[in-house]
């Protein structure tokens, strides 16, 4: 039975485009009393692997929480893998505005201590007895109301490039940051007002609302669904949007469009930008907001230090990395004194700009290259490499790329291949390939020919 991807996010990435199927983005979360998430991970993994849905998805006692891409065709056959559970029956899927076939790339389900890290002790306070749910119409009603306080459960990242106008946008970096600083500010009104919250797909709310009634808050509403399925209510029932920008997303899209409006500039010039980047030195992998300009002159990269980085030798570039542990994660999510025009906490409640035409949410230019073959040995030191060619065949002069999770994406031009202990022009299908490379190779890299 296959509990694991066996194709890399490259391979996928080829294969989606081959299969030419659509393929929607949706998420959906349940909290529930799981009693052997370790099991219901392997089933889930088995349904879903074979119905090619992808994503990423967490499963905890206290339920689970999901992000995912699947074929638009397999959709009720995907429903159907969700009924067989009770407390998914009838379940809400958040589906995207915007949908991209490359939102995800590998199915990941993690078994974890809680869906959503929030820092408490679920004893202490009833989870199931949360605020009152509110459709987008209600929920534009009530912030209509003087006596509303709307507050942005979501980090300093996501609120920075679109909220509700007049949110309280805590400055923080985590869920479970959040908590006690609302908690603190609204100490004088737990009775007076309606304490109203959103955040992205509407879990982190379920937790929040049923904290602030523990801590005695009276009139506690949230967002149903979150900001996903309120985009989604505006456009099917024609209202106008009281959220102001893009709403920030953890798959490979950074973001979607609510409204026009742009409320947050780039990091590095000040100019009105809301596209946020995945700074290019892997070791730094910083999350930030780039225009287009910047992201020419600085090669995406957050820093003249990191724009240094990547220009140094392979070698140097792995060595100053070394015991770094950022090559895996798909963004880190600190600041940075370097770049001068990021806002957190108060966040303007006017557009700065019109976006012009539907975003290019595609974050990075993608490099058209085809799959050669994977690594042979694992070698302790920086050197040569050993890759056996399943694919294609291999000249000398070709440009390729070595890509592995510890690895990175390493390209280099070949100018020496070794076949048994001899030098050739050209290696084939089933050939044992050698060369010099400035880094070491792990078992997990695979190399691939670069096509211009
Ligand atoms: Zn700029
Ligand atoms: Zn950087």
């Amino acid at each position: 039975m296959q509990l694991y991807n066996t194709l890399s996010a490259e391979e996928r990435a080829i294969m989606i485009d081959d299969a030419g199927q659509q393929r929607l983005t949706l998420s959906f979360y349940a909290y529930a009393k799981i009693e052997d998430p370790k099991k219901f991970r392997d089933d889930l993994f088995v349904a879903w692997n074979a119905l090619d849905a992808l994503g990423r998805i967490y499963v905890a006692n206290e339920g689970i929480n999901a992000q995912m891409s699947i074929p638009e065709e397999n959709l009720e056959a995907f429903r159907a893998t969700l009924e067989v559970y009770d407390f998914m029956k009838g379940i809400r899927l958040n589906e995207a505005v915007e949908h991209d076939d490359h939102s995800f790339l590998k199915l990941t389900i993690k078994v974890r201590h809680k869906i959503v890290a929030d820092g408490l002790n679920d004893e202490t306070f009833d989870v199931t007895n949360i605020g009152v749910h509110l459709k987008a119409k209600e929920f534009n009603e009530i912030l209509d109301d003087p006596n509303t306080i709307v507050v942005d459960f979501r980090n300093h990242y996501e609120s920075e490039v679109g909220h509700f106008k007049n949110a309280i946008t805590p400055d923080v970096e985590t869920f479970r940051e959040s908590l006690p600083i609302i908690n603190e500010q609204l100490q004088n009104h737990k009775e007076d007002k309606n304490l109203v919250m959103y955040c992205t797909g509407g879990i982190r709310c379920e937790k929040a609302s049923a904290y602030f009634k523990h801590q005695g808050f009276k009139n506690v509403y949230q967002l149903e669904g979150g900001i996903i399925n309120y985009a989604k209510q505006l456009k099917e029932e024609g209202l106008e949007s009281k959220f102001i920008g893009k709403n920030f997303v953890f798959d490979n899209r950074l973001g979607e469009r609510i409204t026009d409006d742009i409320v947050s500039q780039c990091h590095q010039c000040g100019k009105p930008c809301d596209n946020h980047t995945n700074c290019e030195n892997d070791g730094c992998h910083l999350l930030f907001i780039q225009c287009d300009e910047c992201k020419a002159a600085m090669e995406n990269c957050c820093s003249s230090e990191c724009l240094e980085i990547i220009h140094m030798p392979l070698v140097d570039q792995v060595r100053l990395r070394t015991g770094k542990q950022v090559g895996n994660k798909v963004f880190r999510k600190g600041k940075s004194e370097n770049l001068k025009f990021k806002h957190s906490g108060e966040l303007p409640e006017t557009a700065l700009a019109t976006a012009q035409k539907p975003a290019d949410i595609r974050q990075k230019i993608k490099v058209k290259k085809v799959l050669l073959g994977k690594a042979e040995h694992y070698y302790v030191k920086a050197q040569v490499g050993q890759f056996t060619i399943e694919n294609h065949e291999l000249n000398r002069g070709d440009k390729i790329l070595i890509s592995g999770p510890t690895t990175g994406d390493q390209q280099l031009i070949l100018d020496k291949i070794i076949v048994d202990g001899a030098e050739i022009q050209s290696a084939k299908i089933g050939d044992k390939v050698t060369f010099e490379v400035p880094f070491r190779i792990r078992l997990s890299d695979k190399v691939y020919k670069i096509l211009e």
